[in-house]
């Protein structure tokens, strides 16, 4: 979302303790902004000698930090904790000083602080996650932490040019990866926005340039086309009298962008959208606003969202709404009362700032703390960090789904959610005996994918057990670590009978059952697993170390001339792990490639069917859990596969070449090209080639896009 706001920016000249003091005088008591001046003696003493890499007398990296908590209007404590902010990380100083100086609110934050700077962020995905679990456990004690950590990230980003490159892009990355999208579930609009700007300028420094042109270049004749439809705007509401403001806004290069490379849209089509803003004194006015605006244009069908009955999860309160406009431009309008406005760029630090009995503002901060509470919560069940941070980052971005219960209450799922994730997010005991659903009245197997408005009825079944195969298809969090709980939690009685089971219902599948299995089927098979008896191989279905449709299918005569087993093609079943034997071919669809997490589907009479876990056609529950595998690859594959990339480059002679050279370069083959026009600015090629791994593709990827005409790679999946 965009903001008419100017973000926080900095001037050229040095902002001095005394202009920070006279900043706080318009909000603060004396007495609190003379503790604020006491603690700016106390860290510059602390800090004296130390310069910065930008060649600064160090505290002025403390008090930028804490201007911009000023800018949101913070209580003197945070403002105080952002001058201590470096002082226990960087100086002799000890937390007990601060705590007999200062109290021991500002020495729990000041540490707090602190213990988020020790471990340096290294490259490795561990050292991160971990990183960011402390994070967590320390906003989860006090939230003003993260506010004075937002703080010093956005003042380090803003010095970031000093830095060496490779330092550069660590820091900005980090900051589009987690601070941003921190700030993001906040509701902290001021400072997201100026994250993400400052991080896409440092990470995709030719983007954001080629991007910044565009919009300079376009602006010119927009300005015209606002301009009348604000007045047009203006004048109904006038003859309607309704009071508010109207504001223009324009989108940031950083939500272009995202515009561009999610949707795959032009920037044309982005950036035509015409976007407004009008406020207004109280709800009811903002209904009645939409009216109005409804009756002037055509509002495009679908595209109206009701944030004030159902908030975003941050606590974000707004009507959206998109209408045709004059020429069927379209036109974008956010309506909402001051207060949601002002909740809007401040989100949870709002709880600070206007100390009055609004109900809202309690509301969110009991939101953001029971979020917290329910991260710690999952940390406890996730095995190590990295699983942790996987689950949370799924967390981080609030699109949510909404859909209804069959006694009408409305509930907030991830987008992408399946039933599995719906039961989840109901209760965890109906999560865990889940077995099928009704979705608007229609039998729905569990791993359909939710839509918006949808009524969704949960069956269960006494004594049912959450099967590990689901771990391939639920998006929530929640879902994930309670399945994964389970799954570890198991005893070999439960295991057992769970085994047998699922083993019973992949025998179904296949037309038969356990009672007709001929013994000495049975006995070749434990003796092929190296397994004792049958409880044996029970334990290993039910433990998910073995598939219940594979065991089932050898247990099977293989008499329907279907060739399941063996035969032809088999090359790529020495590249699948969990396909014992079972022909393997890769889907089209999605064109896994060695290092891909994939999945096997058993297809009736061609063997199996390799999809990413990610493709498509496994998210929107095309085949039944049942006859869906988790399989892994086997290392050390050398076989070639086949990609697809798109390379949008800037329309430039000879670049198609260039681009295919690098690709060959880097020691991969071009099976296919396809060119087509955008919009003028930049053209897009399609390229079909052959990479061994992961890795491979990578470094092919990293190489075409250091070419400076190439905006972007991506890899494509249909
Ligand atoms: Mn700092």
């Amino acid at each position: 979302m965009a903001t008419q706001a100017e973000p926080l920016s900095e001037d050229q000249s040095r902002f001095l303790i005394s202009d920070l003091c006279h900043m706080l005088d318009s909000y603060l008591e004396p007495d609190q902004v003379r503790e604020v001046y006491r603690a700016y003696l106390f860290g510059a003493e602390a800090h004296e000698g130390q310069i910065r890499v930008s060649g600064e007398p160090y505290i002025y990296h403390p008090i930028a930090a804490a201007r911009i908590l000023a800018e949101l209007r913070l209580d003197h404590k945070s403002i105080i904790a952002a001058i201590l902010h470096d002082v226990i990380e960087d100086t002799p100083t000890l937390k007990e000083q601060i705590a007999s100086d200062f109290g021991s609110d500002v020495a729990e934050l000041v540490d707090g602080v602190s213990k988020l700077t020790q471990i340096e962020f290294e490259s490795s995905a561990e050292a991160q996650a971990e990183n960011f679990r402390k994070m967590i456990l320390a906003m989860v004690r006090d939230i003003r932490v993260i506010l004075v950590k937002l703080a010093d990230r956005l003042h380090n980003m803003r010095t970031l040019s000093v830095m060496r490159p490779d330092k550069r892009r660590r820091i900005a990355r980090e900051t589009l990866d987690i601070y941003a999208p921190i700030a993001n579930r906040l509701g902290i609009n001021a400072l997201r926005v100026e994250l993400e700007e400052l991080g896409f300028a440092a990470l995709y420094p030719l983007r954001y340039q080629v991007l910044q042109k565009a919009v300079l270049a376009a602006r010119g004749h927009r300005k015209e086309v606002l301009n009348k439809i604000e007045t047009a705007i203006k004048r109904r509401m006038q003859q309607e009298a309704l009071e508010g403001r109207i504001l223009s806004r324009e989108k940031h290069l950083y939500s272009l962008y995202k515009k561009i490379r999610d949707k795959t849209m032009s920037f044309k089509e982005t950036y035509d959208v015409y976007a407004f803003r009008v406020v207004v004194d109280k709800v009811d006015t903002c209904y009645r606003a939409l009216g109005i605006m409804h009756n002037l244009y055509k509002p495009v069908p679908g595209r109206f969202k009701d944030y004030i009955a159902i908030p975003k999860a941050n606590g974000y309160q707004s009507l959206h709404t998109i209408l045709f406009g004059p020429h069927g431009i379209p036109i974008e309008v956010q309506i909402r009362t001051e207060e949601m406005d002002r909740i809007a760029e401040s989100g949870v630090a709002a709880h600070w700032v206007y100390k009055t009995n609004e109900q809202n503002l309690d509301q969110m901060h009991a939101g953001a703390r029971e979020w917290l509470r329910e991260l710690l919560e999952m940390q406890k069940h996730a095995g190590n960090s990295l699983e942790f941070l996987e689950n949370v980052k799924l967390d981080l971005f609030p699109d949510a789904v909404y859909v209804f219960t069959p006694t009408g209450a409305i509930m907030k799922l991830p987008h992408g959610s399946t039933v599995v994730d719906f039961a989840y997010a109901v209760h965890t005991d109906i999560g865990n005996t889940c077995i099928a659903a009704r979705v608007d009245r229609v039998e729905a197997p569990l791993r359909t994918t939710l839509r918006n408005g949808q009524t969704v009825e949960i069956i269960t079944a006494a004594g049912a057990r959450p099967s590990p195969a689901w771990l391939g298809f639920v998006v929530s969090a929640k879902a994930r670590s309670n399945i994964r709980h389970h799954q570890k939690s198991l005893r070999r009685e439960d295991a057992i009978d769970l085994g047998r089971r699922m083993l019973d219902r992949a025998l179904g599948v296949f037309g038969s059952s356990a009672q007709v299995i001929a013994d000495e089927r049975l006995q070749a098979l434990l003796k092929a697993y190296h397994l004792e008896n049958e409880d044996d191989l029970l334990v290993e279905i039910g433990m998910g170390r073995r598939t219940a449709v594979l065991v089932a299918r050898s247990l099977l005569p293989a008499d329907d001339g279907t060739a399941v087993l063996g035969g032809e093609g088999t090359a790529p079943a020495l590249v699948i792990r969990g396909s014992e034997g079972m022909v393997t071919r890769f889907s089209k669809c999605c064109r896994p490639i060695p290092g891909d997490p994939v999945v096997g589907v058993i297809t009736r009479g061609r063997g199996m069917m390799i999809h990413t876990q990610n493709c498509r056609n496994i998210a929107d529950g095309k085949y039944s859990a049942e006859n869906c595998l988790d399989v892994q690859w086997e290392p050390g594959i050398s076989e070639e596969f086949p990609v697809d990339v798109t390379v949008e480059v800037a329309d430039r002679r000879g670049v198609l070449a260039n681009v295919a050279k690098v690709i060959g370069d880097a020691d991969s083959n071009i099976e296919n090209v396809g060119i087509e026009e955008r919009d003028g600015l930049t053209n897009s090629l399609r390229f079909r080639i052959t990479v061994r791994n992961r890795q491979h593709l990578a470094s092919v990827m990293r190489r075409v896009r250091n070419i400076p005409a190439v905006i972007r790679i991506t890899r494509t999946r249909s």
